[in-house]
């Protein structure tokens, strides 16, 4: 190497920035623990155990055309989403994954100083994003049911506060927030953000959404993904419902082409084949409760009920820490989500995964050892 000394610093905003921490990806962890990937079992992404329809796969194999770029405005995939969600195509904006759009609207609406509204334990990459545009962090805690306080949250609001955001349902305690408490923050005039990424394996997700309300309101943003119900997670496509005056910002904060083609092949597919995708959605439901079961039949545990793919759940006993908890899932080749932050740092997060996954959770569960 040269011994050039650079002189370029780096911002210095960047110090302050507390990176967000993925899900530990199946290579390290096969490396870290020693079992082959084959033999691993991932639920701490809250992935799709199930995968994409097939007829996604047979569209992607089949498609000869990549080496032309996507088409930014991407109409066919608006008007498909436009059906699905009931909000009109001029309202949609696709996006590289959801966590994109967080990053964008960030950009548009948050400048150094200003200040984020959010209630925690919820999703970390908000905190992580407002950190990036060097903002601050108002946190209104949760209720011990882990629900939103919507008086709370209009107490705290400072006059720097541009942002709200809801998490429905929440991650990680999976609990949803009722469109009644989201609508009794609009008149803030805040920027109001639901984060819908969970919504499909909600019991009401037509009730439950706040995408009706969309077209009503000039503050309120709906995001959502086709990683988790979908089972794309790989292929990174998210979307957002906006009022229509702020889709231009974010088309010109949005680098070309951030959508790839595969992915807008992916999505149209899967939302012609909703069925199929229909009855991997009730699967998973259907095996929430079985973990729900698994897990509130330890007695070192307390489980939180979910509306999401994914169940929180809180050491119980004292005497009992979660790398107890970690040791014994790890030796049978399981990964889950641990925190750092220490209103979580005594709990551990659980993706629904098929029926074998549940039961090789069982297994490890019955290993538990105090230390
Ligand atoms: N929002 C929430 C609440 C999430 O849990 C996630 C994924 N962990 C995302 C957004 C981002 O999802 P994606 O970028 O894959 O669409």
């Amino acid at each position: 190497m040269q011994s050039v000394k650079c002189v370029t610093a780096v911002r210095p905003e960047l110090a302050r920035v507390a990176p967000y921490e993925p899900g530990e990806s199946l290579d390290a962890f096969s490396a870290r623990v020693g079992v082959p990937v084959e033999r691993l079992i991932k639920l701490n992404s809250n992935e799709s155990p199930y995968g994409p329809s097939p007829r996604v796969l047979e569209a992607l194999g089949s498609y000869t055309r990549y080496n032309y770029y996507p088409d930014p405005a991407a109409p066919a995939l608006r008007n498909a989403l436009a059906r699905y969600t009931g909000v009109p195509a001029e309202h949609i904006f696709v996006s590289n994954g959801s966590n994109e759009l967080i990053q964008l609207l960030w950009q548009v609406f948050l400048g150094v100083g200003d200040s984020v509204l959010l209630c925690p334990p919820t999703f970390s990459l908000y905190a992580t994003a407002t950190t990036i545009c060097g903002g601050t962090l108002v946190t209104v805690p949760r209720r011990v049911d882990s629900s939103v306080d919507p008086e709370a949250v209009r107490a705290a609001l400072r006059p720097d506060t541009r942002i709200i955001i809801l998490c429905s349902p929440n991650n990680p305690t999976g609990n949803p927030m009722p469109p009644a408490d989201i609508e009794a923050l609009l008149d803030t005039g805040r920027i109001v953000v639901v984060d819908e990424a969970y919504i499909e394996f909600t019991d009401d997700a037509e009730g439950l959404s706040a995408a009706r309300l969309v077209p009503r309101y000039e503050n309120l943003v709906v995001l959502r993904t086709f990683s988790k119900w979908a089972g794309l997670a790989g292929l990174r496509l998210g979307y957002g419902l906006f009022p229509t005056w702020i889709i231009p910002h974010l088309r010109k904060l949005q680098l070309p082409f951030e959508v790839n083609v595969a992915a807008h092949i992916a999505a149209l597919e899967t939302l012609a084949d909703l069925e199929q995708i229909r009855q991997k959605i009730a699967l998973i439901i259907a095996e929430r409760a079985h973990v729900y079961d698994l897990l509130a039949a330890q007695p070192f545990l307390r489980v939180l009920p979910s509306q999401a793919n994914f169940l929180l759940a809180y050491l119980a006993d004292e005497r009992l820490q979660v790398s107890d908890v970690r040791a014994a899932v790890e030796a049978e080749g399981i990964l889950l989500r641990y925190f750092r932050s220490p209103d979580l740092a005594r709990a551990f997060r659980v993706s629904v995964g098929a029926p074998s996954d549940t039961a090789a959770l069982a297994r490890a569960l019955a290993n538990v050892r105090l230390a």
